[in-house]
């Protein structure tokens, strides 16, 4: 069996790439250069992986060439989307490839994916939460809710356009699925923040993925710098990995978001977590107010993801086993330049 992967180079995407071809399928990953690809094919050392050239998906066809050289490919898991926060102009740096992106992929694949059976969107807890009512702890958001948030929303800050570009990109799936009744059948995973080590130690570079540098910004705090208010849910990146092969090798999720969430967090837990297991690094962090994070969590808006628990069937990986393993691979990468 043939996995389509898009945006195979990015945080998610190299791990599901990575538990793909451990489990014994082909993959086909799109990248935007061969730089990318190579480097790709030098980390995982398997012949079941090659690539294909997007350069940028919000382009028309910008998939079209992709699967029609790819007729084998059974599966296809539509992962890349922007996902950082250094833009000019929310609508045209973030909402537009998203939607656009998300467009072209499954109209290559209606076009030319004969034998794809199965598709998966990586959307995002973004598409879900409301980010008027985040500190309102009597709200509770399951696999069901949508944000609510407007294109007039979006235009107001990077934030906003991000929520919005992962809302409309994902409305845009279920749309389409509605409207061309294709013959795949598609499911989506939302997850909330994605910690956990990179796939692979090389890819620890100085700035990382824009959820992984939460942890690392951590990390870099000197003693007198105040703790960032970073907070929000948390869900380890293997586990999200898992969850993509689950949602297209089941027949179970089909038509289903896998809400992917662990639990609550403020950067005062992960700087707990930091200043335990690893007292050497931490001694000149600062300490904050520790075990504080508790008393945070209840303010917030709840999440109730008992039914993507239940299709998945398997144990989320802890916060703090999320963050040591981050860390350590952070750690280690320092020591070894
Ligand atoms: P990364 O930034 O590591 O990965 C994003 C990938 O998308 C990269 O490979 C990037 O390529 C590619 N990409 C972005 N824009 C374009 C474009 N216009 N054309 C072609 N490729 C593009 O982030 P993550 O791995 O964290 O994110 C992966 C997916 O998961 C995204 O859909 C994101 O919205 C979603 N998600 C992530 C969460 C998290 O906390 N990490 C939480 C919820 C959802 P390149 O690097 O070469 O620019």
């Amino acid at each position: 069996e043939t996995v389509f992967v898009s945006g195979a180079s990015g945080f998610i995407a190299l791990h599901t790439v990575k538990v793909l071809i451990e489990e014994g399928y082909k993959v086909v990953g799109s990248v935007r250069s061969t730089e990318k690809g190579e480097n790709i094919k030098k980390l995982l050392k398997s012949d079941d992986f090659s690539y294909e050239i997007v350069p940028d998906i919000g382009k028309p066809g910008a998939f079209d060439e992709a699967l029609q050289k790819h007729t084998e490919v059974t599966a296809f898991l539509h992962i890349a989307s922007p996902f950082h926060f250094k833009i000019t102009d929310p609508i045209k740096d973030l909402v537009e490839p998203a939607v656009e992106g998300t467009k072209n992929a499954l109209k290559a694949i209606h076009k030319y994916g004969a034998n794809v059976k199965r598709v998966v969107v990586t959307s995002s807890y973004a598409a879900i939460m409301d980010i008027e009512k985040v500190s309102s702890p009597e709200v509770v958001s399951t696999e069901e809710t949508w944000n609510p948030i407007t294109l007039e929303d979006a235009s107001k800050d990077p934030i906003r356009g991000y929520l919005a570009s992962k809302t409309f990109a994902e409305k845009a799936a279920w749309d389409f699925v509605k409207a061309e009744k294709p013959n795949f059948a598609l499911s989506t995973v939302n997850p909330v923040y994605v910690f956990g080590p990179q796939a692979f130690a090389e890819e620890v570079k100085s700035e990382l993925n824009t959820s992984s540098e939460i942890i690392n910004a951590i990390t870099k705090l000197k003693e007198n710098d105040e703790i960032p208010s970073s907070s929000g849910f948390f869900i380890d990146v293997r586990d999200v990995a898992k969850a993509h092969l689950k949602a297209f090798s089941s027949e179970e999720t089909i038509g289903q978001r896998l809400l992917m969430s662990d639990r609550f967090f403020v950067a005062q837990d992960i700087l707990d977590i930091y200043h335990k297991n690893f007292p050497k690094e931490a001694a000149k962090s600062p300490k904050g107010t520790p075990g504080s994070g508790e008393k945070a969590s209840e303010g917030a808006a709840k999440i109730d993801n008992s039914k993507t628990r239940k299709l998945l069937g398997f144990e989320f990986i802890s916060l703090e086993k999320s963050v040591v393993d981050s860390i350590s691979q952070i750690i280690n990468a320092q020591n070894n330049k």
